[in-house]
């Protein structure tokens, strides 16, 4: 099958298409707007591996991750700290980041794909119809790259998403209250102490809504710190290191890796990722496990899913409608388990800091159902019964709280998703899951 394919941003679920559909001889191209060495977090990441498997991608040699080890939580007001059991059943792992989109991309190079690093995606080309190629930029060089589909792997703030006619339906930007703006850093140990927890959360630290984090290792400390919505400004970093390392005095000043302020995608998936010529994998359509910000794991698995529905339409020509097996694949295993977790975060981006030190000093959630709620893939069930019984003592009452307690009906609607393309059925869907 010589179709073209071109794929926007070296993002997990990207690449991998990218692979799988390079094995089957389409000619791809992926453009990365970064240099090579240079693609990825300078940090570590954690994600269930199963996601290899699941991709049929061979897992990476064994040295080259480790098991992930569990948290303990502190409230805003810093009386109470949760430590949470180990439920990691040995699959939840931490991997270097550019380590591993490097393996991926390794991977996808001995398939066929071309990679052009140092490339922008600076523009789309489009027709009233579909999605008829990108512009790039190398350099001062721009240059018109005609494909027969054009896949977006370029994260959450994607310039070719951005820049879609609005007549494909697909929104442009993130709303503001699912994004998380987040602060990483490792900071040089300078003193063998150690927290009494190796890995501690700060629920709304300094009051703010979002969390800080602590990672005590070796030879350096993983500091995050990370707030709802697209703003965090360098004031609101700088006070909540200063606290920390009044808490943690074995943080140093010097910066040993990370250091960068980046966004992650916090709210389910987006309604519509498919057009004509066009389909979204990973951040670019919000992948993330809400609450968690976990995106790799599902990203690794819709990038299979895209190949799988690009292989299957033999007619090569990439619509809406065939493409739509994507959509409903991914919905059907992964998407649509993430809407109620989805209604979590709004709820945790409704409450305030004293919310949470209620919630904690009353033991209104346990260490057991703060546990669950860390994990990768958590007990959605669990958590909601959880959360409908503790809300009413909670001082709020939320309008997210209220549609929890309808989780039937959002379980129903989820199910109604269209398998077969039909536009009337599909808007009519979309119009319900935008509304839950
Ligand atoms: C601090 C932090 C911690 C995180 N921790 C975890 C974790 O522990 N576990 C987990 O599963 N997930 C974690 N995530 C989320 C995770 O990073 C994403 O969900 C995951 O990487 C999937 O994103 P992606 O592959 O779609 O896109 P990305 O990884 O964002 O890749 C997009 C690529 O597109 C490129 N690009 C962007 N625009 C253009 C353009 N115009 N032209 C060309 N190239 C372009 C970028 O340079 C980038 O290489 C974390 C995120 C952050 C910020």
């Amino acid at each position: 099958m010589n179709r073209k394919i071109v794929v926007a941003g070296a993002g997990h679920g990207g690449v991998v298409a990218a692979a799988k559909l390079a094995e089957k001889g389409y000619d791809v191209t992926v453009f990365e707007k970064k240099c090579r060495k240079d693609v990825g977090f300078d940090w570590h990441d954690t994600f269930r591996i199963t996601c290899f498997a699941d991709a049929d991608i061979p897992l990476p040699p064994e040295e080259n991750y480790s098991r992930s080890f569990s948290l303990a939580f502190t409230n805003p007001a810093k009386t109470v700290m949760i430590t949470a059991p180990d439920t990691n059943d040995g699959t939840n792992c931490s991997m270097d980041r550019r380590y591993l989109i490097n393996y991926l991309i390794n991977y996808a190079e001995s398939k066929g794909v071309k990679f052009c690093f140092n490339t922008q995606i600076t523009g789309v080309i489009a027709d009233k119809d579909r999605i008829l190629g990108v512009v790039t930029a190398k350099g001062n060089k721009k240059k018109a790259v005609f494909a027969d589909l054009v896949i977006d792997s370029a994260g959450i703030n994607s310039d070719v998403r951005s820049m879609l006619p609005q007549k494909f339906s697909i929104p442009n930007d993130m709303p503001d209250n699912s994004v998380f703006t987040v602060y990483r850093a490792y900071f040089e140990r300078i003193s063998p102490e150690n927290p009494a927890n190796p890995y501690t959360v700060h629920l709304f630290h300094r009051k703010k809504p979002g969390i800080s984090w602590v990672i005590a290792k070796n030879d350096y400390f993983d500091v995050l710190i990370g707030h709802f919505g697209k703003e965090l400004n360098e004031d609101d970093i700088q006070a909540a290191i200063k606290d920390l390392k009044e808490e943690y005095h074995a943080i140093g000043d010097r910066i040993i890796r990370g250091g960068s302020v980046e966004q992650i995608p916090l709210g389910r998936t987006l309604p519509l990722i498919v057009a004509d010529g066009y389909a979204a994998v990973g951040d670019s359509a919000s992948m993330t496990i809400p609450i968690m910000g976990s995106g790799i794991a599902n990203s690794i698995r819709a990038g299979k899913m895209l190949a799988d529905a690009v292989i299957a339409d033999t007619t090569g020509n990439f619509t809406c409608e065939t493409l739509w097996k994507y959509q409903y694949n991914y919905f059907t295993k992964i998407g649509n388990n993430l809407v109620i977790a989805d209604k979590l975060r709004e709820i945790c981006t409704q409450i305030t800091a004293e919310d949470i030190d209620y919630a904690l000093e009353k033991e209104l959630l346990s260490q057991k159902d703060i546990s669950l709620g860390a994990e990768a893939e958590f007990n959605i069930g669990y958590i909601i019964q959880k959360v409908i019984k503790a809300l009413p003592k909670l001082p709020v009452i939320t309008n997210a709280a209220i549609t929890l307690s309808k989780y039937n009906t959002i379980k129903k609607i989820l199910a109604e998703i269209p398998e077969e393309y039909n536009k009337e059925h599909i808007d009519e869907w979309l119009k319900k899951y935008n509304n839950i």
